[in-house]
């Protein structure tokens, strides 16, 4: 029998736990077994010495079931409770709660009511439209899903999103450092330098046994397919379609390997050119004096470009578009940082077509230490999502005053994000306008204007001086709608004239503005909000993503609005009415 790491039983116990769910199982088994494979990962000793020394009983988090259960495993190869349970449940709702935001109570719903045991068939249901029926779902869920099946089987052309590559990158360096022949374990590639759209997601492990890390590596429960496999090398597939590459090394060569790998290309070469002239030579391997070859001491990626004579450039400029000069000279940018981030002015709630209450959000803002938040909900026009009428606008606008009477440390802003309609008016008169905390003005509909028309459209939104921040610019869907024909240049001569603020929308499906918009805009001083545009309390999280896209953008913290106090805030709001 092959040897059977701690990190296999972890996962093992993890899949107890999502069968148990998928069965509707009491929720404490569930929790007990969730909690073993935590414990079971971050052990320090081996299972089989555990064992052997009758200690496993006694370690903390693991009863004497679950202990049991181990013992099987290793005494007979397999538990049998476990090949029961994977009987009991179909093996494809095992990947139906792997689509973001499809739980396994859902599955289990889904299973039950609707016979849906596969993601073919999850997806065949929704699009008939029998999703929407059941119990506590909606068109919004059944739209949510089949974006979810679309998006992680990479619409994309080979290529996935951020959002995804990064989730993805995340768990895998996890189970890379939780491994204890692992050193070190990082992202590289274009996941690492937050790009907009991700091939593949590349991995660099330092390690003194990659044979075994790479073995294990094939073996992890994402994987549907192995590509290739050396014996310091594999590329995967996932489950769900993105392909993943893994290089070990020795734990002295890391952070070379990181660096290289990390990129870009272009970047790549550029040092490559300075280290010749400074008679060093560099790769993954390292950096070396080239008169003797003797390897120069790297413990950081810092200390590379201190070789280079350059201060340390962040990977998410790592572009060739000017940062090498730059460093070389000591006036990099100082980057926003994430926690400079006080509040998201961009929230969508139950209101129109948002899955959370106002309250939930607020509570959500206040776990993330924001000092603010924006309700910013569709207006009439956009019927489909709910727009809000003048009269709910209203009732929502007092509601929010009441809430905010009540919220201790958190500022809810009134606010609406309003149409522009197809001939530049907004959505709403100005009277009305003039009332909300914040205005933000985007385009829904009428994509296939000219440029002209359209261009003129939205400078006569920005225009207009209670709109405060024009919304996701250029209106594109990553890999799925093009930016419709706009004159940026003239958007922005528009934003520096009126003081309007442009949105970086920070879902990775829209990342708008782009990296390259954003360091435009912050050449000729315009104002940026970073906002999630979120429509449930979990994608607030998604504000890294348009920190990311900031940061690519040469953005420091005083291009960003939502970065300000929130005094400064509401008197910046304040300044244009
Ligand atoms: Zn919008
Ligand atoms: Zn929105």
């Amino acid at each position: 029998m092959r040897r059977i790491e701690n990190i296999e039983v972890a996962w093992i116990m993890n899949e107890i736990a999502d069968l148990l769910e998928l069965k509707g199982e009491n929720i404490f088994k569930i929790r007990a077994y969730r909690k073993a494979a935590k414990i079971i990962a971050n052990l320090s000793d081996d299972l089989p010495v555990l064992i052997e020394e009758k200690k496993l009983e006694t370690v903390p988090g693991i009863g004497k079931a679950i202990a049991g259960k181990i013992k099987e495993l290793f005494q007979t190869g397999k538990i049998q409770y476990y090949e029961n349970l994977k009987e009991e449940v179909p093996a494809g709702l095992l990947e139906i709660i792997t689509i973001p935001g499809v739980g396994a109570r859902m599955a289990q719903e889904l299973y039950g009511k609707l016979g849906v045991s596969s993601v073919d068939e999850l997806e065949a249901a929704a699009r008939a439209r029998r999703v929407r029926d059941l119990p506590g779902m909606g068109a919004k869920t059944e739209l949510n899903i089949l974006r979810g099946i679309e998006m992680l089987r990479s619409g994309v052309g080979g290529r996935t999103t951020l959002g995804i590559a990064d989730a993805l990158a995340e768990s895998f360096s996890g189970f890379l450092k939780s491994l204890p022949s692992v050193e070190y374990a990082g992202v590289a590639g274009s996941t690492r330098r937050m790009k907009e759209s991700i091939g593949d997601v590349d991995l660099v492990a330092g390690s003194h046994e990659p044979e075994k890390v790479i073995e294990i590596f094939a073996r992890h429960p994402q994987v549907k397919k192995v590509l290739s496999r050396g014996d310091t090398k594999a590329s995967i597939v996932t489950l769900m379609g993105v392909q993943a590459d893994l290089l070990v090394v020795n734990p002295d060569q890391y952070w070379s390997a990181l660096h290289h790998f990390t990129g870009s290309k272009e970047h790549n070469v550029r040092l490559r050119e300075l280290a010749h002239q400074k008679g060093l030579k560099i790769n993954e391997y390292g950096i070396f004096r080239r008169e003797d070859d003797q390897s120069l001491r790297v413990t950081g990626e810092a200390d590379i470009y201190s070789h280079l004579g350059l201060s340390y450039i962040p990977p998410e400029l790592r572009e060739d578009l000017g940062e090498v000069e730059a460093a070389g000279e000591d006036r990099l940018p100082a980057l926003l940082e994430l926690s400079d981030i006080k509040g998201d002015l961009h929230i969508h709630s139950d209101w129109s077509d948002g899955a959370n209450t106002i309250e939930q959000v607020a509570g959500r803002a206040v776990e993330m230490g924001y000092q603010y938040i924006a309700i910013t909900d569709h207006s009439k026009s956009l019927g489909i999502a709910g727009g809000l009428s003048k009269e709910r606008l209203a009732a929502q606008g007092d509601y929010i005053r009441e809430l905010n009477g009540r919220t201790d440390g958190l500022e809810i802003l009134a606010g609406i994000e309003t149409d522009i309609l197809a001939n530049g008016d907004l959505d709403y008169p100005d009277d009305i306008l003039a009332g909300m905390d914040i205005v933000i003005a985007s385009v829904h509909s009428g994509f296939r204007q000219d440029r002209e028309k359209m261009t003129g459209r939205v400078i006569s939104a920005m225009k207009n001086k209670h709109v405060d921040i024009l919304a996701h610019p250029t209106g594109r869907l990553i890999g799925r709608r093009e930016p419709y024909a706009i004159d940026m240049d003239r958007v922005f001569e528009a934003a520096v004239k009126y003081g309007t603020a442009l949105e970086i929308n920070s879902s990775p499906d829209r990342l708008d503005l782009n990296d390259r918009y954003v360091r435009k805009a912050c050449e000729l001083g315009i104002k940026i909000s970073i906002n999630t545009d979120a429509h449930d309390t979990v994608r607030l999280e998604e504000m890294k993503y348009g920190v990311a896209t900031a940061r690519r953008g040469w953005a420091q913290k005083e291009d960003i609005i939502n970065t300000m106090d929130r005094d400064k805030l509401l008197k910046f709001l304040k300044r244009r009415g």
